[in-house]
C-alpha cells in the first residue's frame, strides 16, 4: 500500500517511549564528515539515561569498527565498538553467516558442475577485495584470507600481445566497496574471478550513488565501483549495507530485539529510511544531512518516513503540548 506522508515530529517522548532501540545512521545524523552535529552528545546521553539501546550503522566501508570507535572517541562521544555496524563489518559478517570456507581444503578445478551457486565447502576460500582498509581489517578479524585492497593493481601493466592477467582460482567471493584507489586492473581481476567461476559470490558493501567527501559538492559514491563490476560481469551483487535487510536481521538476532521496537533514524530516503521500512521498524528522517524538506515532499518521492525533524537534538525540546 501507499504510505501516508511523513509527519513532522511533534512529541519526541511519545516516539522514544514507543521503542527500545534506536539505530542511528552516522554521516548526516551524528556527524558531517569530521564535524559533530549540534546537540548529539546530550541527545545520546538522554536516550541512554532512559535505558534505550543505541546502535550506529554506516554504509561507509572505508573504516573498520575499531577505526569508527576511535572516530566516536575523537568527537567526544561515548560509543563502544560493539555498538557500531559499518558495511565493512557487514561484508565479513555475511561471509561468516554463510560459512564461507576460511581454508583451502581441495584444489579447485574449473568444472561448472562443481562450482555451484553456493560455494561448495573447500573449493573456494579466498576473498578478493576492491575497497579500502576497513574491509581488509574486518576480514582479517573474522579470519578470512584476502587479496586486493587499496594498494592492488596500482602498477602500470604493459599490454603486450599475448598478455594474459592471471587470477587465483580459489577466489570464492569478490567484495566491492568504496575505493579511492579504484582502477581498471582491479575491475579486470574481479571480473575474471566472477566470470570464470560461476560459484563466485559478488558482494557489495553498499550502492550509494553519491557521498559527501567535502561539503562543497557531491562525490561519486560506492555505487560507482559496484556499477563497474555489474557492467563487466552482467551479474547483480548481493548488497550487505543499507537498505538491504542483512544488517537489520543481524542486529535483531544479535540483540534479540523485535523490529517493531526499533526506530531507524537517518538522513537518506533510499538507504536509511528504506532500510528501516524493509525491516518493519519505525522511521525518522532528519534534515541535518543530504535530504531537504522539498526532496521529501517532492511528488516524485515515494519513500515517506513515519516522522521527520531537523536534527536528533530536537528530541530534547519537542515535548507534548
Ligand atoms: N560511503 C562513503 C564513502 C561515505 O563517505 C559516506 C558518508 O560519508 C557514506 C558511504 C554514507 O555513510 P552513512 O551511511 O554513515 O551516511
Ligand atoms: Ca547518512
Amino acid at each position: 500500500g501507499v504510505r501516508a506522508a511523513a509527519q513532522p515530529l511533534q512529541n519526541a517522548d511519545e516516539l522514544i517511549d514507543s521503542v527500545e532501540t534506536f539505530i542511528f545512521d552516522c554521516d548526516g545524523v551524528i556527524w558531517k564528515g569530521d564535524k559533530l552535529i549540534d546537540g548529539v552528545p546530550e541527545t545520546l546521553d538522554m536516550l541512554r539515561s532512559k535505558g534505550k539501546r543505541l546502535v550506529f550503522v554506516t554504509n561507509n566501508s572505508t573504516k573498520s569498527r575499531k577505526q569508527y570507535g576511535k572516530k566516536f572517541e575523537t568527537l567526544g562521544l561515548n560509543v563502544g565498538e560493539e555498538e557500531i555496524f559499518a558495511s565493512s563489518f557487514a561484508a565479513a559478517a555475511y561471509l561468516q553467516s554463510i560459512e564461507f570456507p576460511k581454508e583451502k581444503k581441495l584444489e579447485i578445478f574449473m568444472d561448472i558442475n562443481i562450482a555451484s551457486s553456493v560455494n561448495p565447502e573447500g573449493l573456494i576460500c579466498l576473498v578478493y577485495v576492491i575497497g579500502e582498509d576497513g574491509i581488509l581489517k574486518e576480514l582479517e578479524l573474522a579470519g578470512f584470507q584476502y587479496l586486493g585492497g587499496p594498494e592492488d593493481g596500482g602498477k602500470k601493466i604493459e599490454l603486450k600481445p599475448g598478455f594474459l592477467m592471471e587470477h587465483d582460482e580459489s577466489v570464492g567471493a569478490v567484495v566491492v566497496g568504496f575505493d579511492r584507489y579504484f582502477n581498471y586492473y582491479k575491475v579486470q581481476y574481479g571480473t575474471l574471478c566472477i566470470r570464470e567461476n560461476p560459484g563466485c559470490l559478488f558482494i557489495a558493501t553498499n550502492r550509494d550513488a553519491v557521498t559527501h567527501l567535502t561539503d562543497a559538492q557531491e562525490w561519486a559514491g560506492g555505487g560507482s565501483m559496484v556499477g563497474a563490476l555489474i557492467g563487466s560481469t552482467q551479474r547483480e551483487p548481493h548488497v550487505v549495507g543499507k537498505p538491504s535487510t542483512f544488517m537489520m536481521d543481524y542486529l535483531a538476532k544479535k540483540f534479540n530485539i523485535l523490529k517493531s521496537q526499533i526506530c531507524m533514524v537517518g538522513d537518506r530516503l533510499d538507504t536509511d529510511i528504506l532500510f528501516g521500512q524493509n525491516g518493519g521498524c519505525k522511521t525518522l528522517l532528519v534534515l541535518s544531512g543530504v535530504t531537504t524538506i522539498s526532496m521529501l515532499q517532492n511528488p516524485n518521492n515515494a519513500i515517506q518516513p513515519d516522522f521527520y525533524t531537523n536534527k536528533i537534538s530536537d528530541f530534547l525540546s519537542l515535548k507534548a503540548a
